[in-house]
């Protein structure tokens, strides 16, 4: 097993900061989850509207949110409306090909904005995106999960948000996402300060997300917002990681995609001419991306790059 340390690059979404992890200097996706941030923990001022994304466009690709806490309002093209709240999965499927692909909004909401009456004026979001497998032909849909297998031990307070799961004691579980390509998704919190172990399955690769505070593996620390890879895994494994009380972290792992993985803006393709056959489509309001029911701003695509690599 092969395993490497990646840093945050922090950026911008919908007027938050987010720590992104993937795409990271050509590091490859981990299984098919090709994107990750990280938004929050934050606790917005009084009078700030949290995050605002405008209308955008996405194919060939899932969005998967994981809400920490805080809530968010999705609207998207084929209608939904949504409002996430904490310990709930939200998945918007673009669909593959040329003649699919979606729309959607996201938002902060409060108790007086439309959330529940006790939604924190804050966030801890983990968005992902998922690659969908270009072999298969995808429907766009939309699902969201509000109720999740959960468990605890002495330690730790486990979420599995998507796939199956054994933990190392060998008791399964298995979650209700939607999935094309075989993924996993846990949500560790520490209960106590403790030695966590979790398992890791052959012909997958890992990744474990800092979400709040950090955890030390093999004698090195790890910071919130990093992520360690774990890769070329070839036997079932348990690996040990100790943290605080309050420590988070998300073990992600999926099986890698027979295919390349580009990405640009909103877009995922193994091909830069779909790309930029969506971009033209969306900036020309192509029938593929449909209408979201929206006052929000519509963000315009920017072109690809001279120079893409492909
Ligand atoms: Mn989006």
């Amino acid at each position: 097993m092969k395993t490497t340390t990646l840093d945050p690059r922090l950026a911008d979404v919908g007027g938050i900061p987010i720590a992104r992890l993937l795409p990271n200097k050509g590091k490859e996706p981990i299984g098919a989850w090709c994107f990750m941030d990280h938004a929050g923990p934050a606790e917005f001022d009084e009078g700030e509207e949290g995050m605002q994304v405008g209308r955008h466009p996405h194919i060939n690709l899932q969005t998967f949110s994981w809400m920490i806490d805080g809530e968010v309002l999705h609207k998207d093209s084929i209608g939904n409306e949504q409002v996430i709240t904490k310990n709930q999965v939200n998945v918007m499927t673009a669909g593959t090909g040329n003649d699919q692909g979606i729309s959607h909004t996201e938002q902060s909401v409060f108790p007086n904005t439309g959330g529940s009456k006790d939604a924190w004026h804050g966030m801890n979001m983990v968005q992902l995106w998922i690659a969908l497998p270009l072999d298969q032909k995808i429907e766009r849909n939309f699902h969201h999960y509000p109720e999740l297998p959960s468990w605890n031990d002495d330690k730790a307070e486990y979420v599995l948000t998507t796939g199956d799961y054994t933990t190392p004691e060998g008791r399964s579980y298995k979650a209700p996402t939607i999935q094309y390509s075989k993924l996993i998704g846990l949500d560790v919190h520490f209960l106590k300060d403790a030695e966590v172990a979790l398992s890791l399955e052959p012909g997958m690769d890992y990744g474990i997300l800092m979400v709040v505070d950090g955890i030390e593996y093999q004698g090195e620390k790890f910071e919130q917002n990093q992520l360690i890879r774990f890769d070329d895994i070839t036997q079932k494994t348990t690996i040990t990681v100790k943290g605080k009380q309050g420590t988070r972290i998300m073990l992600l792992g999926g099986e890698p995609l027979n295919q390349k993985v580009l990405l640009w803006w909103n877009f995922v393709s193994d091909n830069k001419e779909d790309i930029e056959q969506a971009i033209t489509d969306w900036n020309n309001h192509h029938p593929r991306f449909g209408n979201v029911d929206s006052e929000l701003r519509r963000l315009e695509a920017p072109a690809l790059p001279e120079g893409f690599k492909s």
